[in-house]
Formats: C-alpha cells, structure tokens, sequence
C-alpha cells in the first residue's frame, strides 16, 4: 500500500462476513496494538491467533450496521386482526458503543396492526439487526419502535427492553446484577392510558413505567 494512502483505501482483503463487509485485517491490526498497549506479547504462542479471532468476534457482533433492519417488515400480510401482537422475550447481544463491551438482555416488542402484519420471527430479525453493531440501549428501543411505526402504521406499537450491560458489571461502578430498562411507546400506547397500561402488563411490566 503507497506510504501516503488513506488507511481505508486498501479495502481488497476486506473479508465477506455473513453479508456484511468487515474489514478483518485491520480489526487485526488494532488488536495486535491493544495486546502490545497493555505489555502482552502478541506473538507469544497463546495470542498468536488471538488478533484475528476478535476479529471475527467483532465482526459477527457488528454485522448488523451493514444491514437495513426495516427489510424484515417489507413482507406484510393483509390481516383484519385489531388486537395486539406481542413478542416477549427476545434475546439479544448488542455492543455498548461506549466500551465496545457487551450489553444482553431481553426484548418485547409489541404492536396494535390496522391490517399489515408481519411474521413474529420478523420482529425477532429486527431486533438482531439493530443490536448487532455499536449501540447505545436507549436507541435501540427507539429505532425498533420507530421502524414498526413508520412501516407497519400500526394504531400503536412498543418495545420494552431490559439488559445488563457489562460495562457496570465487571468495571466501573460494578453493579453487579443490576437491570437497565428502556421503552419506547408510540401511538395508542402513547396517548391512551388504558393502553399503555394494558401492554405493558402483557409484558409483564407495571403502569409505573415512564414512556
Ligand atoms: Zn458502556
């Protein structure tokens, strides 16, 4: 590579992960920099593959910032069901962009059609496409919630989601077993008390949420 290139021109060894493009050899690269960083020995025999596992690790893990998530709610059925439809207990593994340490937990995702219906193994996908790349909770609760509204235009639509973030766990303030927990409520569930209250206990939360 010519000694004044941008660092991002040689794109040629990028490797296809799944359907996304991670450029592993320079994920590589910088790992071999954090080992050196903290006085590791890169090369000893026990971290010689190290670099281009994390690599790998970091890439499954990011995936989803070369995804659209939303083109798992182009699929629609026509339906005439006006009651909700919930999907509880989502597991997710998302990134603190903050630490690039990893938050998990657990997703509901709800909505109140007026006739376009998804597949329930498509709100599962939308999760996985919003957690997979650097993220901050609070966002991720809004996109899903956000992208349900803008292409299904539900009556309403919610997701509450509540994860341990490793970043206070095994750091920092060490708060060990502790429970972040995000919602983000739109339309009916928003405006209407009796709604919001209603989804909210079939996620098994109380009305004491704020929105
Ligand atoms: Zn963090």
């Amino acid at each position: 590579m010519p000694v004044n290139a941008p660092d991002d021109a040689d794109r040629s060894d990028a490797v296809e992960l799944k359907d996304a493009k991670v450029d592993l050899p320079r994920i590589e690269k910088a790992v071999r920099e954090i080992l050196l960083a903290v006085g590791e020995n890169p090369d000893r025999e026990g971290l010689l593959k190290t670099p281009n596992r994390v690599a790998r690790a970091y890439g499954e893990l990011m995936a989803g910032l070369q995804d659209e998530p939303r083109r798992h709610l182009k699929t629609v059925f026509r339906e005439r069901y006006d009651e909700v439809v919930l999907l509880r207990d989502i597991e997710f593994h998302s990134l603190c962009e903050h630490h690039l340490l990893p938050f998990t937990g657990r997703a509901h995702v709800a909505y109140l059609p007026d006739g376009k219906v998804v597949g329930l193994s498509k709100l599962a996908r939308l999760v996985e496409g919003y957690a997979r790349r650097p993220q901050v909770q609070e966002r991720l609760t809004t996109q899903i919630a956000d992208a349900l509204m803008e292409e299904l235009n539900p009556i309403g639509a919610a997701c509450v989601i509540e994860a341990t973030h490793t970043c206070m766990t095994i750091r920092g303030a060490k708060k060990h077993g502790s429970t972040m927990v995000t919602s983000a409520l739109r339309g009916i569930f928003k405006e209407n008390p009796s709604s919001r209250s209603e989804i909210l206990s079939l996620m098994h939360y109380g009305d004491g949420m704020k929105a």
